[in-house]
């Protein structure tokens, strides 16, 4: 058996009730084997990929809090730091009551191989809890955020781990961990990213997954002689990633006719209103279903269906796994050139493989939603240097970061005789930086 076999069973052993995390360990595992086999003996001694697949450190606790009724609820929190050989742990906060260690250590070991394509300084992190927000009051999310943090503090810190939002967790949730680490710490310091801009935030990191995605969609499509404009694209999700990929797609000319939430989808064929889509889902925390009442050309289905309209480009942004082999096989039929993930993971092993070889342009989360975590790289360095910086120069930064992360994985999966094929290219480029830091930093 070779030495990636060999670490993929010792995986699965001692993993196996977590499947998201097997599912990107081997997707990861498989993809870098050309660049596994040309150095195996060195890494095999090293043992670097039993190493890079053993979280640093993973932290679970429990969440004690009051909901409004005087009741005390009890969830449970976690932290995994899973490589710093770049640079501080780096990733979001994930609140949903899907979270279990198994997903938070998969977006923690993709997390490790996005920050290092961004170019910048960050290792790889995620965290969360079975905490689910919605339906809850002010007060109920503060008092759970509070009481979160009061026990995160104890392992994070502006040189150590910066957490982030995710599913769930948007500026009201960071502004109130913020504000218990700061009481608790007696310490004003950039321990979160995607904090409010008048403490400490960075502009434009609200919308910098989505605009990302979308910069690397179009760099993509120009390397392959096409524009955004005049396109149909269909995404999927309503929440920040899907927002502002659908505003930028727009500012680009493209025509974006869906989004979805996890009880539904709207199909519009004027294109998605998205003034009216943030003021349903940003400041009114309400079904799509509101959307659809107040726009004629709007039609609101139940369940899961955005992937059977047809169009150009598709833009999975809602969460893993929820796109499928026969909706990977529905785009295909409908003449769909390009998928670009804006979630962690949407797409199955399966369906990617089926996109591949049905020659869709295919950009797996890992780069194509590095945006966020680059601008959340860029906020740390603004509140380094206390100072702020306009919000075109954040997005010119983040433009060019998504344009080089492009090349970069174009080029590794070149390199390696792969071309075209973009999850090859971003794992082998984002395990070549970890790996070398790791071999020179020794046995850590
Ligand atoms: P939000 O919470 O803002 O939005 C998530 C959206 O997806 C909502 O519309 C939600 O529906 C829907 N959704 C969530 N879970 C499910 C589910 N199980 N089935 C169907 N729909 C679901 O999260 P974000 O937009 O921040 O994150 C979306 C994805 O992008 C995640 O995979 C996240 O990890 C990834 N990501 C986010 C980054 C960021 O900067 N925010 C950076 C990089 C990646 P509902 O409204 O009903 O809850």
């Amino acid at each position: 058996m070779g030495y990636i076999d060999e670490v993929l069973e010792r995986v699965k052993t001692k993993n196996a009730a977590e499947p998201e995390f097997l599912q990107a360990v081997e997707e990861v595992l498989e993809t870098i084997r050309p660049a596994i086999e040309a150095n195996e003996e060195k890494y095999k001694k090293e043992a670097l990929l039993e190493r890079i697949t053993e979280p640093e450190r993973v932290v679970r606790f429990r969440v004690p809090w009051v909901d409004d009724k005087g009741q005390v609820q009890v969830n449970v929190g976690y932290r995994v730091q899973f490589n710093s050989a770049i640079g501080p742990y780096k990733g979001g906060l994930r609140f949903h009551p899907s979270v279990n260690l198994g997903i938070i250590k998969f977006l923690g070991f993709e997390q490790i191989f996005k920050n290092s394509l961004t170019g910048l300084p960050i290792g790889g992190g995620k965290g969360g809890s079975d905490f689910d927000p919605k339906g809850k009051s002010d007060r109920e999310v503060m008092a759970f955020c509070q009481s979160f943090m009061t026990e995160l503090c104890r392992h994070i810190g502006p040189d150590t781990d910066v957490p982030a939002g995710d599913i769930g967790v948007g500026g009201r949730e960071i502004g109130y961990m913020f504000g218990q680490y700061k009481r608790i710490r007696n310490a004003y310091e950039g321990v979160l990213t995607g904090k409010g801009l008048t403490f400490g935030g960075s502009l434009a990191r609200t919308e910098a997954t989505g605009y990302g995605l979308l910069y690397i969609t179009e760099e993509l499509m120009k390397c392959h002689g096409e524009s955004m404009e005049g396109k149909t694209v269909v995404v999927s999700g309503a929440g920040n990633v899907a927002i502002y990929a659908i505003q930028k797609a727009h500012q680009m000319g493209a025509k974006v006719v869906t989004c979805s939430d996890s009880t539904g989808w709207i199909y519009d064929s004027e294109g998605i209103d998205v003034e009216l889509l943030r003021e349903v889902k940003e400041v009114k925390r309400a079904r799509l279903t509101e959307y659809a009442a107040a726009r004629k050309s709007a039609e609101y289905h139940e369940g899961r269906g955005v992937w059977q309209i047809k169009c150009d480009i598709a833009l999975p942004c809602a969460t893993q796994n929820e796109l499928h082999l026969e909706d990977a096989k529905q785009l295909v039929a409908n003449g769909c050139k390009a998928v670009c993930e804006g979630a962690n993971m949407p797409t199955t092993l399966d369906a990617t493989k089926y996109l591949q070889e049905n020659g869709v342009y295919f950009i797996c989360g890992k780069a194509s939603n590095a945006g966020g975590v680059a601008t959340s790289a860029l906020e740390m360095s603004q509140n380094s240097e206390r100072l702020s910086w306009t919000f075109e120069e954040v997005d010119s930064k983040l433009k060019d970061i998504m344009v080089n992360i492009y090349h970069n994985i174009d080029d590794a999966a070149k390199r390696y005789g792969k071309e075209g094929d973009y999850v090859t290219g971003s794992n082998i480029a984002g395990f070549e930086k970890v790996a070398e830091a790791m071999t020179a930093q020794g046995i850590v």
